[in-house]
């Protein structure tokens, strides 16, 4: 058996990743590697189903939690171990996780096993970065993505114009084959070898799409996000993902998959942001503190004044309402919450300086040099 990869690697997130993260993870790996837009690729088809494997486990609770303990060992011996994707065909992968591939039809023009309602193409994905400014007010994103389309030589048969697939004898149109399975103990149903799951044979292939029916083209979208989006979060564009299986997109029945926007905010060096609220931290002299001020903090629009109070301590925390971003369902505005942080001088003037033991000299606390004199004390203790 070949060594099995760590599963969080596999599917490329944190071991802290939570089950949306470990949700969109494998569905984007799923539609990366699918078998049907890498024809004739071994590789892509073992990651396919490396990334089945490991959505198996880290998808359930429990499974999960004996591999967090105890790895692929763990799994083994507790009966845990999922299904041997390897020796599945990839149709029956897909069903097995058809709901995450968004509502309604599941992951769509790749199953061609018999499924409810109509017929969809696949979804896709593609990532816009904003920043917390682009969060406060929304904004209008040009996204250009490549997808699969009908190939307009051949409108989708795979055959050269003029020529037509023809039936495929093996099957008989079917795309699936009985077979024996271990000493004629039980039958497997498989995707036909001859046609590869398709029912037809293409003679003589379409030059533009080499039999596929299919063509990766451009495409380019203004997608509008919402003020509020969260990092993580995706804009669903309907119709827009890929045809469903040329079969049904033949005859009309059927409808195109849909595009996920997924959108990533950029870390920003004031602010982190809290749901609807913003944090950041404020420095403030200790004379600022102990005497009060008005400073200038930054928000996203600009700059506020805040009082700062008489005796305010370190760590103290003020809030600006509604200088934070807005909620994404009721618009409202969240806080900007400021955390004090109080400097000490590093350096001070002989002004300075002759200022501060005035002053400490009114506390009843022994500053330098005077600490001699507390360190004095602890040697007379302790007889050093
Ligand atoms: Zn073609
Ligand atoms: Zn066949």
């Amino acid at each position: 058996m070949p060594a099995t990869r760590d599963y969080y690697e596999v599917l490329g997130v944190e071991r802290s990743a939570d089950a949306e993260e470990i949700k969109r993870a494998y569905r984007r790996l799923a539609m990366k590697y699918h078998p049907d837009r890498n024809p004739d690729d071994k590789e892509a088809e073992a990651k396919f189903k490396e990334a089945a494997e490991a959505y198996e486990v880290l998808s359930d609770d429990s499974k999960k939690k004996i591999y967090d303990q105890y790895g692929h060992e763990g799994l083994r011996g507790r009966g845990a171990a999922g299904h041997d994707f390897n020796r599945m065909n990839v149709e029956d992968i897909f069903s097995m996780f058809n709901d995450i591939f968004s509502g309604g039809g599941g992951f769509g023009g790749g199953g061609r096993a018999q499924r409810r309602g109509p017929a969809r193409g696949y979804d896709l994905e593609t990532e816009v970065t904003l920043d917390l400014k682009d969060v406060l007010n929304g904004c209008t994103r040009e996204v250009e993505f490549t997808r699969m389309d009908v190939c307009e030589t051949c409108t989708g048969s795979g055959a050269k114009p003029g020529t037509e697939p023809e039936t495929c004898s093996a099957c008989g149109g079917q795309g699936k084959v009985q077979q024996a399975g271990l000493g004629g103990m039980f039958r497997m149903v498989t995707a036909c070898p001859s046609c590869r799951g398709t029912g037809k044979i293409i003679k003589d292939k379409c030059g533009s799409c080499h039999g596929r029916g299919r063509v990766g083209k451009k495409r380019k979208l203004s997608v509008k996000i919402p003020a509020g989006i969260h990092d993580g979060q995706a804009v669903r564009v309907q119709g827009e993902g890929e045809p469903p299986a040329q079969e049904q997109s033949a005859s009309g029945a059927g409808v195109r998959g849909d595009l996920h926007v997924v959108v990533r905010v950029k870390h920003n060096d004031f602010f982190e942001r809290d749901g609807d609220h913003l944090l950041m931290e404020l420095p403030i002299s200790f004379t600022q503190a102990a005497l009060g001020a008005e400073v200038d903090v930054p928000t996203l629009e600009g700059k506020q004044k805040l009082t700062i109070k008489k005796g305010t301590q370190y760590g103290e925390i003020l809030r600006v309402h509604d200088a934070g971003l807005p909620n994404l369902r009721s618009g409202r505005k969240g806080d900007l919450v400021v955390v004090v942080k109080i400097e000490t001088p590093k350096k001070l003037t002989s002004k300075q300086e002759e200022l501060l033991r005035q002053f400490a000299g009114t506390e009843d606390k022994h500053v330098n040099p005077e600490s001699h004199g507390f360190l004095k004390k602890i040697t007379d203790l302790f007889g050093g």
